[in-house]
């Protein structure tokens, strides 16, 4: 069996090679370490291995593995965002990729203002039109990005989509060109799309950080 650290290193190549097949600098296209599902020795190996970048779902085990883990940890929010935890998650997270409602947008901003942080966020947007999943439609989106340009504290960083699971081919590229469609109507430069299924794609439509867990750290 292969170490997170050798399996986060070959993705790390996987990506590089995609890139450059699409003519894109590799450099361009960063990778956050999912370890919802990692314990802290696995991200404690990563971590000696160089990695800073991490990615969790829950504000409550976020804040656990933050307390046991270095501080110079970039952790990344991915979770679905409740109003409620936002206060915790600024506590240990600098950047928020599932912003997916105007009130939390206008949330997130003041209580980053209240508690002296200034998180980067990414608006997620369902390109798929599949809302049940969270994420604001095609149609809110326009809106959306002119509500996060007002705030005063937390800065937009970019748009991030997540592809429906068993996608074909022509559907991922579908759905992350899409994406990529908005980002650029906005003169948006931030693209969070891509997983351990699918970053390949996301990648030849420009993402800019892929979010792989399970590559990585295994099921
Ligand atoms: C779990 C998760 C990932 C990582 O998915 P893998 O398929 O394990 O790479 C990426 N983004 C979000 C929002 C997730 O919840």
């Amino acid at each position: 069996m292969s170490s997170c650290a050798a399996n986060f290193s070959s993705i790390r190549q996987a990506i590089d090679d995609c890139a450059k097949d699409v003519s894109r600098d590799p450099a361009e296209v960063r990778l956050l370490a999912v370890s919802k599902n990692a314990d802290i020795s696995a991200i404690r190996e990563l971590y000696d291995h160089g990695v800073r970048d991490f990615g969790e779902n829950r504000a409550a085990v976020l804040q656990e593995k933050a307390a046991n883990l270095p501080d110079d940890i970039n952790w990344h929010f991915i979770g679905t965002l409740q109003s409620n935890k936002i206060r915790r998650i600024l506590q240990s997270a600098n950047v928020i990729h599932s912003v997916d409602s105007l009130d939390l947008i206008k949330k997130l901003d003041r209580i980053a203002g209240e508690e002296g942080k200034t998180p980067e966020f990414y608006l997620e947007i369902s390109v798929s039109g599949e809302t049940s999943k969270g994420g604001f439609s095609l149609e809110e989106a326009d809106l959306a990005v002119a509500v996060a340009g007002e705030c005063r504290y937390a800065k937009l960083a970019g748009l991030m989509t997540m592809a429906p699971l068993a996608a074909s081919h022509e559907y991922l590229v579908e759905i992350f060109s899409g994406l990529r469609a908005i980002a650029k109507k906005h003169s948006i430069s931030g693209l969070s799309m891509g997983m351990s299924g699918d970053f390949k794609e996301a990648i030849s439509c420009g993402s800019t950080i892929v979010r792989v867990g399970t590559a990585i750290f295994g099921k």
